[in-house]
């Protein structure tokens, strides 16, 4: 007999879905679960918060878990101050001068 696996859309209300139908989420570096699933009435994406033993209860159930982790742009060091309407101005005039690649690379 199929799994059935009872959640809830925000329009729909409760609905019934096979464990094909669902997706766990879990991020590596916080830990922190989700649950994802397509409304088989309006069809619109559903992500809920999971707790570790929803993950562990779907995943059991034989429910995909994808394991996904943070941007590394997120842990880049940032120096400098904030780009400014000013900057974007010096910007958009040295992109209209001819050799503005080379002006770039020199500024490093
Ligand atoms: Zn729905």
């Amino acid at each position: 007999m199929a799994t059935v696996i009872k959640a809830s859309c925000h329009d729909c209300g409760d609905v019934e879905l096979g464990v094909t139908d669902l997706e766990v989420r879990v991020c590596t570096q916080d830990e922190q679960g989700t649950y994802v699933f397509r409304c088989p009435s309006c069809q619109m994406s559903v992500v809920k918060p999971a707790e570790p033993r929803i993950v562990d209860m779907l995943v059991a159930s034989g429910v995909a878990l994808v394991e996904w982790h943070l941007p590394a742009e997120l842990f880049e060091h940032r120096g400098g101050d904030p780009i400014c309407h000013d900057d974007l101005i010096d910007f958009h005039r040295l992109l209209l001068t001819e050799d503005w690649f080379d002006t770039l690379l020199s500024a490093r």
